[in-house]
């Protein structure tokens, strides 16, 4: 008898996106000649910038010739792209990451949510509320969770993003061995300072913990005070993993191009305490399961990282913020309050009702489409995320629809 995986009963089935997806097409349904504005979607719309699909282009034109055909690449990914990566991403802002630290992979989605195979059952684990939900879900596929109920797993800790803490959680206040970080943040927009993120790897190099920092949105950070990078931090190399994408910084989300940074002094520990490099575990990992990303993608990726690719991405990003800025300004005219938005591509708004009665305010007096920041976690109740991934023209008018309909707060 084929028997299942148990843990996969226990899942909540996510309805996050599901619920949207219902409730926005019961509203086109009825309103048929009503345009719906969509901030709700985590997804980029502006096309590739034109050195990256000139780039892309030679490397689909290479595998036409016998003579720079290319079949199974590195598993890590090609050297000529992951040392663009060592020197542009964390070199040249003073964080110490070699090319052969950088496992290239088809999507931070894939590598935050396999890392957890490298560590041990009962290990603690903790993760913000609100959350990306690949984090936990995972771990309650590995079997690191009870049950869920009112909102949450049992076995899991969970770090609370308030209003009082400005969605930045503060350190564990229970033993944890792993904690997952996001910063800027996905759904909160929040960003971490340097000292915030310095606490954090005090606080792991003295627990023997693991950070996993997911830095997806480093690309939109603009203020210069705050850190791009975990491995800017001194003493993260031994407790720290890194997980950047080239999804939201280049608007390869449906190109696929990711990459994990797992420092060679980076460790955990066999149960008789010895310490084990993370750094040869996944390698390890990552040979035997994964056979690289395709050739003319990383030539793709690989021009992200020239003067002039890069100046192209920081174009695209700049619109995003500026669709961003105008997002959290409408709210905050309107009196409301709102984390995210100025080095974060989401803008997290507090409603003054609760998420879903909101959203479905927006949905029909107004035809905008936001996410119920519920749908994130417990501490989301009561916020809902707007997303500045839409062109200028679409947020404009739902911003304009939105100032008729939304009620102001004192
Ligand atoms: C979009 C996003 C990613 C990127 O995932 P890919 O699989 O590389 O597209 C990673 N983490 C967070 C929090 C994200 O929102």
């Amino acid at each position: 008898m084929i028997r299942i995986n148990e843990h996969y009963r226990k899942l909540t089935a996510s309805y996050l996106f599901a619920d949207i997806a219902r409730r926005v097409a019961a509203y086109a349904e009825a309103n048929p000649h009503t345009r719906i504005l969509r901030l709700g979607i985590g997804d980029v719309t502006q096309p590739l910038p034109p050195a990256i699909i000139t780039a892309f282009h030679e490397g689909v034109e290479e595998m036409a010739r016998a003579e720079t055909f290319r079949g199974y690449g590195p598993e890590q990914g090609y050297a000529f792209l992951r040392e663009a990566i060592a020197r542009e991403d964390f070199q040249s802002r003073g964080a110490q990451v070699e090319a052969d630290e950088i496992f290239v992979s088809d999507g931070a989605k894939c590598d935050t949510g396999n890392i957890q195979e490298l560590f041990a059952q009962d290990i603690r684990v903790a993760v913000p509320d609100p959350v990306y939900p690949v984090y936990v879900d995972t771990n309650v596929m590995a079997g690191r969770t009870g049950a869920f109920a009112a909102g949450r797993y049992a076995g899991l800790v969970y770090l609370e993003g308030t209003k009082a803490n400005g969605f930045v959680p503060d350190l564990p206040s229970v033993p944890v061995d792993l904690v997952y970080l996001c910063y800027p943040n996905n759904p909160t927009g929040a960003i971490i300072t340097r000292e915030a993120l310095s606490r954090w790897v005090d606080w792991a190099q003295e627990h023997q913990a693991l950070i996993l920092y997911d830095a997806a949105y480093e690309a939109f950070i603009r203020d210069p005070e705050i850190p791009h990078s975990i491995f800017e931090i001194p003493g993260a190399r031994k407790v720290a993993i890194e997980f950047r994408s080239l999804s939201k910084t280049a608007g390869f989300t449906g190109t696929r191009l990711a990459y994990t940074v797992i420092p060679k002094e980076c460790v955990g520990y066999s149960a008789d305490g010895t310490s084990q490099s993370l750094h040869a575990l996944w390698h390890r990992r990552h040979t035997t399961k994964f056979n690289g990303v395709s050739y003319p993608v990383q030539k793709a990726a690989a021009a992200v990282f020239t003067p002039e690719g890069r100046a192209q991405c920081q174009a695209l990003i700049d619109g995003y913020l500026a669709n961003a800025a105008r997002i959290r300004a409408c709210f905050e005219e309107l009196g409301y309050f709102c984390v995210g938005g100025d080095n974060s591509p989401y803008v997290w708004v507090e409603c003054g009702m609760d998420s879903w009665a909101f959203f479905d305010m927006l949905l029909t007096q107004a035809g905008v489409v936001c996410t119920p920041g519920v749908g994130f976690g417990a501490c989301g109740e009561g916020y809902a995320r707007f997303s500045a991934f839409g062109s200028p023209e679409t947020v404009d008018e739902a911003l304009e629809r939105l100032r008729r309909i939304v009620p102001a707060r004192s």
